[in-house]
Formats: C-alpha cells, sequence, structure tokens
C-alpha cells in the first residue's frame, strides 16, 4: 500500500502536529530522521518484548485463570501502566514471517520471508525498525533466542542493530538451555554500558514457553495425580510421538509446564522493569509486550506451531505502556472490521518516537486482517507437516483457506472464539469474504 501525498500529510497533522513526514513515490529519499514536531523535545526509549510461542489466553490480563501466569504484567495493568489491547493476529504461525513482519513492518509477500530456508529476505536491504531508530540518533539493541533468526543464518533479522546478542540462540540444545534469565540480564547488561545520554531502542525476545517446556522449581502447576506420558522438559520427537492422542489430561499436563515457562518470562521481565525504574528510565520508556505466535498443546491433534492457523496459534498479546508525554503520539488505529494486523506495530512505534514513516508505509489501519502459513518441512519424513492455509478476518467472520486440500472454512469468532464450529457453505456473507481472500496480496513461492 503507497501512502499518497495527501493522506501522509493528514495523518502527520493528526500525530505530530507540524511534522512533516517522508513521504513519496521517489526510492531516493533519505533514511527517515527523528522529526521535530512532537509533543515532547525529549525522545522516549522504547522496549519492545517478543515472547516466543505465546498464545494470549494463558495470561492473566487477558482472563486465565488456570494457573497465574503472569503476575508481573497484571500488576502494570492494574495500576493502569499497561494497556491490554485484543484482536491483534500474528503475520503468521510460526517465527520467521511473523519476525520479519514485526520488525519491517511489511507483510510477507513485500519482505519476502516465509519458508525455513532460501535466500529470499529483504530484510537487509529494507528500513527496518532497528535502521530507521538508529537513523534517527538511537542506540540500537537486540537479545535473540531464537535459533532460527541469528546472525549465522545471514536472514538480515540483525540488520540495523548495534548490539545483537544472539548466544542463547546459538546453544547445542536451545529448545532447552536458552532461558529468560540469560536475555535479561544480557539486555541489562547492555542498557548498562551504553552513552546515558542517548535514547535507545531494545528489543527482549523471550524463547522460554516454545517448547521443550520445562519444569520449574519455583512453581508447581502440574495435577499431582496425573500419570500420562508428559514430563517437563520432555523433547520435541516425544511430543511429536503424543501429539495425535493427547487426553484433556495430557493437555493440561502440557499446559502445566507450558504456563510455567510463561511465568518465568514474566518473572525475568520484572527485573529488567525494576533495572528501569532503579537507574531512573522507566518514565522515559514505552514498552510494547508481544508474541510471534501462539501454540497448539494437543487440542486439535497437534503440539506446536505451523500447522493451522487457529486463534491458539494467530491471536497473539498485545499489551502497550506509554508515558503520559508521548502518548499522544501514540497512533494504533483499529481496521475498519475489528483488531489490529502485525503490519501495524512498526507505524506505531516510528510514530511515538516521532520517527517519520519510511516510503510506503502508513499509520492507516488496513482494511481487515490476515494471516498465512506456506511451511514446507526440510525433512521428507514430516511431508504431511507441509501446510499452505490464508485467513481473512472482517467483523465477527473469519475466513480460512487450506490451498493443500481446497478447503474452505467461515466462523463466527465472536460467537465461536476457538473457531471450533464452521458456519457452512450457504452462509449470505461467505461470498463478501471469499473476495477478500481473493483481492489479498499474499505470499507467493518464487
Ligand atoms: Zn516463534
Amino acid at each position: 500500500m503507497i501512502p499518497t501525498v495527501s493522506r501522509c500529510l493528514g495523518i502527520a497533522a493528526l500525530i505530530l502536529g507540524s511534522a512533516l513526514l517522508a513521504c513519496s513515490d521517489d526510492p531516493s529519499v533519505a533514511p527517515p530522521q527523528a522529526s521535530s514536531g512532537q509533543t515532547t523535545e525529549k525522545l522516549p526509549n522504547l522496549l519492545l518484548v517478543v515472547v516466543d510461542t505465546l498464545r494470549t489466553d494463558h495470561l492473566t490480563p487477558y482472563g486465565y485463570e488456570v494457573n497465574p501466569t503472569t503476575p508481573v504484567l497484571q500488576q502494570l495493568v492494574e495500576g493502569e501502566q499497561l494497556r491490554v489491547m485484543s484482536g491483534l493476529l500474528a503475520a503468521s504461525s510460526w517465527t520467521k514471517p511473523s519476525m520479519a513482519t514485526l520488525f519491517t513492518g511489511l507483510a510477507p509477500s513485500e519482505h519476502g520471508v516465509m519458508r525455513l530456508i532460501g535466500k529470499h529476505s529483504k530484510l537487509k536491504d529494507t528500513h527496518t525498525l532497528a535502521a530507521v531508530f538508529k537513523a534517527a540518533g538511537y542506540d540500537t539493541g537486540c537479545v535473540m533466542s531464537n535459533f532460527l533468526l541469528t546472525k549465522r543464518t545471514r536472514s538480515g533479522y540483525d540488520h540495523g542493530f548495534d548490539f545483537y546478542d544472539d548466544s542463547t540462540g546459538t546453544k547445542k540444545d536451545p529448545h532447552r538451555d536458552s532461558t529468560a534469565k540469560e536475555v535479561t540480564d544480557s539486555g541489562i547488561q547492555w542498557l548498562q554500558q551504553r552513552d546515558p545520554q542517548k535514547p535507545w531502542l531494545l528489543v527482549l525476545h523471550y524463547f522460554d514457553p516454545h517448547a521443550s517446556f520445562e519444569d520449574h522449581a519455583d512453581v508447581d502447576w502440574l495435577d499431582p495425580a496425573y500419570q500420562g506420558w508428559v514430563t517437563g522438559g520432555a523433547s520435541t520427537d516425544t511430543l511429536r510421538e503424543h501429539e495425535a492422542n493427547c487426553s484433556e489430561a495430557d493437555q493440561a499436563a502440557l499446559a502445566a509446564f507450558y504456563d510455567e515457562e510463561i511465568h518465568a518470562v514474566d518473572r525475568n521481565l520484572g527485573r529488567a522493569i525494576e533495572q528501569l525504574k532503579s537507574s531512573g528510565q522507566w518514565d522515559d520508556t514505552v514498552m510494547i509486550f508481544t508474541a510471534d505466535h501462539g501454540e497448539e498443546l494437543g487440542e486439535r491433534g497437534h503440539i506446536g506451531h505451523t500447522q493451522t492457523l487457529f486463534p491458539e496459534l494467530v491471536e497473539i498479546p498485545l499489551m502497550v505502556r506509554v508515558p503520559f508525554a508521548w502518548q499522544g503520539a501514540w497512533h494504533l488505529p483499529e481496521v475498519a472490521g475489528g483488531g489490529y494486523q502485525m503490519t501495524q506495530l512498526y507505524p506505531a512505534m516510528l510514530g511515538v518516537a516521532g520517527i517519520d514513516l519510511p516510503v510506503g508505509r502508513s499509520h492507516q489501519a488496513p482494511p481487515y486482517v490476515v494471516s498465512e502459513v506456506d511451511f514446507e518441512p526440510v525433512r521428507k519424513e514430516h511431508v504431511e507437516k507441509y501446510v499452505q492455509k490464508r485467513l481473512v478476518r472482517s467483523g465477527s467472520l473469519t475466513l480460512i483457506q487450506d490451498l493443500r486440500d481446497g478447503g474452505l472454512q467461515l466462523y463466527d469468532h465472536q460467537k465461536d472464539p476457538m473457531l471450533w464450529a464452521p458456519l457452512g457453505d450457504q452462509h449470505p456473507q461467505l461470498q463478501d469474504m471469499r473476495k477478500l481472500l481473493d483481492e489479498h496480496d499474499w505470499w507467493e513461492a518464487p
């Protein structure tokens, strides 16, 4: 979507007062700079917290009551320091395409990342979040715990970061050895070493809720009467072996360990926030808390992610903390049909820091919400896991297309939030939804 000049100026006036946004179709336009028209002279710090594999419905602020997974976040919400927003869908049901969208504000068809391997990533050639903040005078840091996004993969996720610590993601067994404690420690250390006069962007990427699901010593949420196959730290091969036949008790046991991992992230994020408070930086810090995708815990015959676009995989949390001085610059408009698209977070984050949008990006909400997956497993024995699906959400309706078997299912996500009961092919709005599906610019295999 290319913004027109008049629309950009209108948005600029709306958000930044007199600021003039870089809004031209000329690709030679210089990298964006911090604009002078924001509501306060001082630039805010930005803490972007991304939790790998975190489904919304296991978080206390979203009403989860089985286990107290997120007391730190809940306290911020109750103290009105953190706003809970609903209806954000991940760009995809697994890490690489979603993280590329979060880091660029672009859809998979534009940033080129969808498959596990392949040289189609355009991250190095685009105005990534970090590159834009760096050009605007920010120190840029990221602690990256996902082994798919390390520097040695050369997929460009580190583009624009002064500091990109992927040491937890390069461990021998990152599924088990990557911990929230290390991510927080590394982030805190970086914050302490830098020039305190400069504003910063810090991305803390936590991996703990990703399989394996570890047993944590400080909480004990497994039903003591449980006698099935689920154990803390069960390998991905074990999960795969049992995923098609999970009893309700197995699902609850998986959820217990999954929740203990979320709790570990919450506790360690709390340490990072305490450090910001004690060093006097919290009052100047915007915090965005989100995820790259969710997780299936055996309820539909799968454990893990990639296989569907159902809510447990694509509904992700969005909690936002904007200090008063920058609230006038925070702009994240809801999509006309309800909800938010992941592409919207990038312009919102630039906007709150008073940074002009690069050419081709817009603060405007897209007309509807989408998610998509095209996941081709590398190992031939997993060929049954090859999945190609597309989702369109508008109003109360969600349409999911399965390109592998030609299936098309319509759901009412307001009446049926987890999408268990398709509405059938006679629904009066099916054709309208189908039209959105047909007109959208989806990722296509190169
Ligand atoms: Zn992920």
